[in-house]
């Protein structure tokens, strides 16, 4: 059997899949299955598509080597075990902070992360639905507030990791996580994320992430994602 990894909150697989010759439908549960793949999405643009900002070279390492390198690492650790054929999201939730899991986990979590990552971002960027921007200036005072408080974020986590702008108990607000740790773990729903891990923009930046991130926040988030997550 084989599947797509989804990055959908705590859904089941929104695509269908193919189980024993028959096409099962989406949201249906997902049997366990030691046989079964993960596969790679496709990203939701072409590789050009976000120039200047990132480059197709950027891009093809990113999503063509490290995203897919997450994805082959998680088939091969998980092969055989009673993980395999979960949905990623389960996996992400039962391997969290054991350490004996810890590799499973940190490829689950990642593979979940860039999924959820390429859809937070369109080329151009995208206005703020007006339900969302109601909720962002609830929460924050102001979308320049909101906007600010992300970049923060996303520059002062130190090393690798993600900014992210989540919901958390009715609020909106903005975290950050080291590695491949993920607000699944911690009972919140993201919205949107921005990946500050050094592969996400050295090629195009090298030090300056301050730079790269500023320039996503302004051109390239993708809000109405973000509206879809806050009414899932
Ligand atoms: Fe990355």
């Amino acid at each position: 059997m084989k599947h797509l990894i989804t990055a959908g909150f705590l859904v089941c697989l929104t695509v269908a899949f193919i189980s024993g010759g028959v096409l099962a439908q989406a949201g249906e549960p997902i049997q366990a299955d030691n046989n079964a793949t993960y596969e790679l999405p496709p990203l939701p643009f072409p590789l050009e598509a976000l120039e200047p900002i990132i480059s197709d070279d950027t891009l093809s390492f990113h999503y063509g080597k490290h995203h897919r390198g997450y994805v082959d690492n998680l088939n091969k650790l998980v092969a055989g075990t009673e993980l395999a054929g979960l949905p990623l999201e389960e996996i992400i939730i039962q391997t969290a902070g054991k350490p004996d899991k810890a590799a499973i986990f940190n490829n689950a979590a990642q593979a979940w992360n860039h999924t959820f990552y390429w859809q937070c971002l369109t080329p151009g960027g995208s206005v703020i639905p007006a339900a969302l921007e109601a909720k962002i200036q609830e929460s924050f005072g102001s979308v320049e507030a909101c906007k600010k408080e992300l970049s923060a974020a996303a520059v002062s986590q130190f090393g690798s990791g993600w900014a992210w702008l989540v919901l958390d108990e009715g609020k909106l607000k903005v975290i950050k996580t080291a590695n491949a740790d993920t607000p699944l773990t911690k009972g919140m729903k993201p919205l949107l994320t921005i990946d500050v891990w050094e592969h996400a923009y050295y090629l195009d930046y090298q030090n300056r992430r301050q730079e790269h991130v500023n320039y996503i926040i302004d051109k390239l988030l993708n809000w109405e994602f973000a509206a879809a997550n806050l009414e899932k």
